[in-house]
């Protein structure tokens, strides 16, 4: 199945030009309730004052020391100083999150290789893994009670780790696309001691952790970065490669800014992917766009401009949470089962029904679907749609 996911998008805005009673949950990036795109002021303001030279000029290859200092500190919080302690770190900036991901598919696996992801993924993976000859294999993402399946990641971990004699894992977390799902801390101690046992058997482990929604985490700035305490355990020889998208921390959807963050305890291993992250940026797209770059590198490099987003940001997370609230509240009326939210942009509604999306669409509403599931973009849907969303929903899965 590949992605199809910004076309669908694009036949849904068609479609509520000719009827706005549409309701169009397909889109993944915030809106307000009345239908204006989400963006935050300090972003605007910053974009605005920015110098010629802040703005035309190629940005480095490797960013500037504002964005790549800048970036290790956001994202892991009040972790960084252990975590910067514990490892070798790099940082690539990348033409957003896609960038970060293409680049690390393409440089870490071989021809052939199947690559190890969640049943229930953001659909351009098998884009990404496609262009670069590599394939998919899958793990149950839920357990009965809808709980993060240890027992069959670790079952499929180990199954293809051995037959291949390396692993590739990309985990969305916290906020999936498309379940909504954050694991807990004790899910990623259960994810990094298998990650750790198969790196024993001197099998090369790669971790790719996308965490494009880590700032709409429904806990907030502090709680989101909970989980990169149990990162110090990794073993030596890991490499964890974390995707960063500027698109959604800071709205900054069109500017193609993101970043690569490497981090491992191995000098050999973190060599390896600066050599190889050098040259990929420097032959796949030369460097980002300066303008995102200086925006997002003065936004985190002074204290006035970061509290005044930080605070932007807890405006963003009550839309959703209010829009969460309701839509949970309305399905729990019209008992319609839910995904368990943890926080993002996305719900996800299980179905039976093969012929779910045409079904919504003749109802009137447009979703991304994949096998057994509904996505509902909760982040561009206002609040005056989702009792009339929930009770279509519940006709139709
Ligand atoms: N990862 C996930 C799960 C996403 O949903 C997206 C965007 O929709 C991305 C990564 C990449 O976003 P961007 O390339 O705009 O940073």
């Amino acid at each position: 199945m590949l992605s199809n996911i910004l076309k669908i998008s694009q036949d849904a805005k068609a479609a509520k030009k000719l009827n706005p009673e549409l309701i169009d949950a397909t889109v993944g990036m915030l809106h307000h309730e009345s239908g204006q795109i989400f963006t935050y002021q300090t972003v605007t303001d910053t974009l605005c004052s920015l110098k010629e030279n802040e703005m035309y000029a190629y940005s480095p290859a490797n960013g500037t020391a504002e964005y790549r200092n800048g970036i290790v500190d956001w994202v892991f919080g009040k972790n960084k100083d252990r975590i910067k302690n514990a490892f070798q770190i790099n940082v690539i900036p990348t033409t957003g999150g896609s960038g970060a991901i293409s680049n690390a598919v393409y440089n870490f696996n071989d021809f052939g290789q199947k690559i190890l992801i969640p049943n229930h993924y953001w659909t351009p993976y098998e884009n990404i893994a496609e262009e670069a000859n590599v394939g998919v294999e899958t793990f149950s993402m839920f357990d009965k009670d809808y709980r993060f399946n240890v027992g069959d990641f670790r079952q499929k971990a180990f199954a293809l780790a051995e037959r291949q004699k390396r692993l590739f894992l990309i985990l969305n977390d916290p906020c999936n696309n498309p379940t909504g799902l954050c694991l807990s801390k004790a899910d990623w101690v259960e994810v990094i001691a298998v990650l750790n046992d198969i790196s024993r058997r001197d099998i090369p482990v790669i971790l790719l952790h996308d965490l494009a929604y880590l700032d709409y985490h429904a806990q907030g700035f502090d709680g989101a970065r909970d989980i990169f305490e149990t990162y110090l355990e990794l073993d030596e020889n890991i490499l964890a490669i974390i995707a960063f998208s500027g698109s959604k921390t800071f709205s900054l959807y069109g500017f193609r800014i993101g970043a690569q963050i490497g981090l491992t305890k191995s000098k050999d291993v973190m060599a390896d992917f600066c050599r190889v992250g050098d040259y990929s940026v420097r032959a796949r797209f030369s460097s980002v766009s300066r303008s995102g770059m200086s925006v997002v590198g003065q936004i985190f490099s002074r204290p006035e401009k970061k509290a005044a987003f930080q605070n932007e940001l807890l405006t963003a997370r009550e839309i959703l949470k209010k829009r969460v609230d309701l839509f949970s509240a309305e399905a729990e009326k019209a008992h319609l089962q839910t995904l368990p939210y943890g926080g993002g942009f996305f719900i996800g509604v299980p179905t039976n029904n093969p012929d779910i999306f045409d079904d919504l669409v003749k109802d009137g509403v447009y979703s991304i679907t994949m096998p057994g599931l509904v996505r509902i973009a909760i982040s561009s849907v206002p609040l005056s749609d989702i009792e009339r969303l929930v009770q279509i929903l519940k006709k139709n899965v």
